[in-house]
C-alpha cells in the first residue's frame, strides 16, 4: 500500500472505494510488525482495539455519518492518559500502570473517529533530546538505525517518519515535538501555551507543557489543532479564545520575518544545518517576503533559564510518584523507606538528577538565587521575543544545532546533549507557537528542520508560512 502523506489523500481513496479504513488498519499493524522489533517507537500496540473501531468507522462512512478524522490512524507518546490502556511515560515506576480516564486532546480525536493504534517510546517523563531515557530501551531513528531519533518524542516522530501511523501526538517542553521532527524528517508543531487542553498529559513542566503534533502534511497538523484545541472543562489554564478554522491556511500573503544572527553565528552550528537555513532564507526573500537580519541580547540565557525552572516544576510535579499511589512500590520495613526505595529503583538517572536540581533551587537558602532569578530572566526573554514578534511576523532558525547524533554519542557529555535545545526552548520559555519543517538533508541524507516561532495565538499564520516554504521547495526541487 502507497505512504499516505494526508488525510485528505486517505479520505479519496476511501470515498472513490478503493481503500477501506480496516485495510488502512491493517496496513500500519503490519508495518508496526515489521519495523517496531528494530526501532522500538511503540511501547504498546493496540492491534484489535483498532481494527475494531475501523470496522465501525466503516459503517459510519457507509452511512454517511462519519466523522472528520475518519481514516486518520494515530499513534500517542506515552504520556497521554487514555482509559483502561497504559499510561507508563517511559518509566519503571509506572510499568504496566494503566490509566482510568482519557485525556481530552485524545478524547477529542476519538470524537471525530480517529483510531488510536499505541502509545509510543520516549525519554522517562519527557525528559530528553535523544530517546535514550527511556526505561524501556532507546527508540532507533528510521533514516539511519545507528542514530538517534531525538527527543522526547522520539517515537512519535520515528513511527511518522517510517509510516507505522500517519499522524502522533507529542508533548512539547523545551523542544520535544519540534527537535525529533527534525531528526527524522517530518513536520513538528508546537502550538501557543494554552492553546489545547493538558488534562490527561502526564506533567513535566506544567508551564512549559504543550500538546503537540507531528505529521507528514501541514493539512493534517492543521485539522489536528483545529479539533484538539479549545476550552476544557478540565483544564482552566486553557484559554477561550475562539479556535481558528486552522484547515483554511492557504494564502499567498507575504510576511516579515526575522532570523536571529546568535543563531547562525553560534559555535555548536553544523556547517551544513547553516548551509540550508540560509538557502531557505535566501528562498523566502525571493519569494517576495521581507527578511531581515536581528539580535537577540539574551539568547544566552534562555537554556540555563529553561532548565532551571523545569527542574523546579518537574521536582514539585514527580513528588507525587511516591509507591502509594501509583505504580511501582518497593517492599520496606516502614514507610518512609518504602518511599525513598520505590523513588530510587523507580526513576531513571536523567529524572533524578532534575529532580534533585529542582529540590536545590527551591530550597530555602537558594530560592531567590536560582528559581526567582530565573523567573525574572523568563520575562526579560518573552518580552523581548514579545517585542520582535510585534515587528515581525515570524522569527527563524534551525531547529537545531546539528543532525541526528550516534546512539550513545552524547551520553556522556549532559551540556553537549542539552544544547540540542539551543534554538527550541525559546518559545516554550516565552510560550509562544513554534513550527519544524523539513528543508533538506546533510552529505549522509539525515534530516535537517527549521523553525518558525511566531506570536501567540498565531498558528494559522505560522502553517500558512510553512506552507508557502514547503510548496517552493516541493516544486523546485
Ligand atoms: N530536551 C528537553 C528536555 O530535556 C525538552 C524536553 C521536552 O520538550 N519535553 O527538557
Amino acid at each position: 500500500m502507497k505512504n499516505f502523506q494526508s488525510l485528505s489523500d486517505i479520505q479519496s481513496e476511501v470515498s472513490a472505494g478503493k481503500l477501506s479504513v480496516s485495510e488502512l488498519v491493517e496496513h500500519y499493524l503490519k508495518n508496526i510488525d515489521e519495523k517496531n522489533g528494530r526501532l522500538n517507537a511503540f511501547l504498546s500496540i493496540y492491534g484489535e482495539d483498532a481494527i475494531k473501531q475501523a470496522k465501525l468507522i466503516d459503517e459510519k462512512i457507509h452511512k454517511n455519518i462519519a466523522g472528520r478524522l475518519a481514516g486518520m490512524v494515530i499513534g500517542i507518546k506515552d504520556v497521554f492518559a487514555y482509559e483502561n490502556h497504559r499510561l507508563q511515560c517511559a518509566s519503571s515506576i509506572l510499568e504496566k500502570f494503566e490509566s482510568q480516564f482519557t485525556a481530552t486532546c485524545i478524547q477529542r480525536l476519538i470524537d471525530e473517529d480517529a483510531i488510536i493504534i499505541g502509545h509510543q517510546n520516549c525519554d522517562e517523563f519527557a525528559m530528553g533530546s535523544s530517546n535514550e531515557n527511556s526505561a524501556f530501551g532507546v527508540c532507533k531513528n528510521p533514516v539511519d538505525e545507528s542514530r538517534v531519533p531525538g527527543g522526547s518524542s522520539g517515537g512519535s516522530a520515528a513511527a511518522v517518519a517510517s509510516d507505522m501511523c500517519q499522524v502522533s501526538i507529542g508533548s512539547d517542553t523545551g523542544g520535544s515535538v519540534r527537535q525529533p521532527a527534525a531528526f527524522c524528517g517530518v513536520i513538528g508543531l508546537k502550538p501557543t501555551y494554552s492553546r489545547i487542553s493538558r488534562y490527561g498529559l502526564a506533567a513535566y513542566a506544567s508551564s512549559f507543557d504543550t500538546v503537540g503534533i507531528l505529521t507528514k502534511s501541514l493539512s493534517d497538523a492543521a485539522i489536528v489543532l483545529e479539533i484538539m484545541s479549545g476550552a476544557d472543562e478540565f483544564d482552566s489554564t486553557v484559554s477561550n479564545k475562539k479556535v481558528p478554522r486552522f484547515s483554511d491556511f492557504k494564502s499567498k500573503n507575504k510576511y516579515r520575518v526575522a532570523y536571529l544572527s546568535e543563531t547562525l553565528s553560534h559555535e555548536g552550528l553544523n556547517p551544513e544545518v547553516k548551509e540550508a537555513t540560509l538557502q531557505t532564507i535566501e528562498q523566502l526573500k525571493s519569494n517576495g517576503h521581507e527578511v531581515r537580519e536581528v539580535s537577540m541580547s539574551q539568547l544566552d540565557y534562555v537554556l540555563p533559564t529553561y532548565y532551571v525552572l523545569t527542574a523546579a516544576e518537574a521536582s514539585s510535579n514527580l513528588s507525587r510518584y511516591d509507591g502509594v499511589r501509583y505504580g511501582k512500590r518497593a517492599k520496606s520495613v516502614d514507610l518512609e523507606g518504602m518511599y525513598k526505595e520505590s523513588r530510587s529503583e523507580g526513576f531513571g538517572e536523567e529524572v533524578k538528577k532534575r529532580i534533585m536540581t529542582g529540590t536545590f533551587v527551591l530550597s530555602a537558602s537558594y530560592h531567590d538565587a536560582y528559581y526567582t532569578k530565573a523567573q525574572k530572566v523568563r520575562r526579560l526573554i518573552s518580552q523581548e521575543t514579545n517585542n520582535l514578534l510585534d515587528e515581525y511576523d515570524f522569527i527563524v532558525s534551525p531547529t537545531t544545532p546539528t543532525t541526528a547524533f550516534k546512539i550513545g554519542e552524547f551520553k556522556s557529555d549532559p551540556i553537549q546533549m542539552y544544547l540540542e535545545d539551543l534554538y527550541t526552548v525559546q518559545a516554550n520559555v516565552a510560550g509562544i507557537p513554534a513550527i519544524s519543517i523539513p528543508i533538506g538533508a546533510d552529505n549522509q541524507g539525515l534530516p535537517i528542520g527549521m523553525q518558525l516561532m511566531s506570536k501567540s495565538f498565531n498558528e494559522l499564520e505560522l502553517i500558512d508560512i510553512s506552507n508557502q516554504i514547503i510548496t517552493f521547495k516541493d516544486q523546485n526541487g
